[in-house]
């Protein structure tokens, strides 16, 4: 079996900003990109703040010409899930279904996914009036009456941003109280367009092409009332996508990698980028960022240890 110098493993924007750097450095890179490849973007529509693209660029685009770019380097893409890894000793081995893989590093870049509410009329309207991003689709809901639910402080802090764009920004908290941190609930409770609801959730989104409104309970009384409007954030959380590697690599509380120094893991040679290890900033060109760093650290690595392969 070909021990490569890298595998990487996930195809966000992350893991192929590796992929594209690793490439140019000769590392001949695999990527074990999943069977949906290219993470969060690919359940975006327009994207606006990727920088070099004035006039927007449909998510999958993106994501399809970073897969180009990386295998114009001499980048190995192949469109399958990890389904188990072994990090005990280098080479490191790396299964997708009964093939075995063996590199001298890994950078880990699965991502996290967005946390849904899982019901129907939300898979319904998902991209046409729902998202779960105010950074990247805040802009298209200018002139609108919003709701955001959640209570933690990714919910306030999309609910204080959309009231850039939005004439009301009303929060819908499922229980009597918020778990987003002091300051910032107290930031939000004093904005002159947010409203905070307590003991509310959506029961339903309503709407015809778009979404125009929902179903809104009362988790007290029980009492379902209609709402109007224009737009819906969810802002339940993420779940970085780690299950792989629990056993293996340090993980918080809520799964996402914790960095030994900037990329680096606990185990020496593994390296980790983007939203799997980052629950704050979650942006394209974060996590491209990170992925470019990775594939430096994982360079840095292979010359350190020559162990050319
Ligand atoms: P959290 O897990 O902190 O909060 C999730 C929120 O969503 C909770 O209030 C929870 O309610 C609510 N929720 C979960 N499921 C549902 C549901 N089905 N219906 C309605 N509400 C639901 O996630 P965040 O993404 O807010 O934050 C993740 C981490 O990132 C935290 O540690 C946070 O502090 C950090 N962060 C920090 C920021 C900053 O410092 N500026 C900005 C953003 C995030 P309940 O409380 O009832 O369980």
């Amino acid at each position: 079996m070909d021990t490569r110098k890298v595998i990487i493993i996930g195809s966000g924007p992350a893991g192929l900003t590796a992929a594209l750097y690793c490439a140019r450095a000769n590392m001949n890179p695999l990527v074990l990109a999943g069977v949906t490849f290219g993470g969060q973007l690919m359940n975006t529509t327009e994207v606006e703040n990727y920088p070099g693209f004035p006039h927007g660029i449909q998510g999958p685009e993106l994501m399809q010409a970073m897969v180009d770019q990386a295998k114009r380097f001499g980048s190995e893409v192949i469109f399958d899930d990890v389904m188990k890894v072994d990090f005990s000793a280098r080479p490191f081995k790396v299964w997708v279904g009964s093939q075995e893989y063996s590199g001298e590093t890994v950078i880990i870049a699965t991502g996290a996914s967005s946390l849904w509410l899982g019901l129907p009329s939300e898979t319904k309207f998902r991209s046409k009036g729902i998202s779960s991003c105010a950074t990247c689709d805040g802009f298209f809901f200018k002139g609108k009456e919003l709701i955001v639910v959640g209570a933690g402080d990714a919910a306030v802090e999309e609910a204080i941003f959309l009231t850039k764009f939005a004439t009301k920004v009303t929060m819908l908290v499922r229980s009597d109280k918020m778990r987003a941190s002091k300051i910032m609930q107290d930031r939000v409770l004093a904005h002159p367009k947010v409203e905070v609801l307590y003991n509310k959730s959506v029961v339903e989104f309503l709407g015809d092409q778009s979404l125009s409104g929902g179903k809104i309970k009362d988790n007290v009384t029980g009492e379902v009332k209609d709402m109007q409007f224009g737009g819906a954030f969810i802002a339940i959380g993420h779940k970085p996508n780690t299950e792989i590697f629990k056993d293996q690599i340090t993980l918080d509380q809520k799964g996402y990698i914790v960095p030994a120094d900037n990329t680096k893991t606990n185990i020496e040679g593994v390296f980790v980028a983007g939203d799997v290890r980052d629950f704050r900033y979650r942006q394209a060109v974060t996590a491209a960022g990170m992925g470019c760093m990775a594939s430096l650290d994982a360079e840095k690595f292979l010359a350190e240890h020559e162990r050319r392969v």
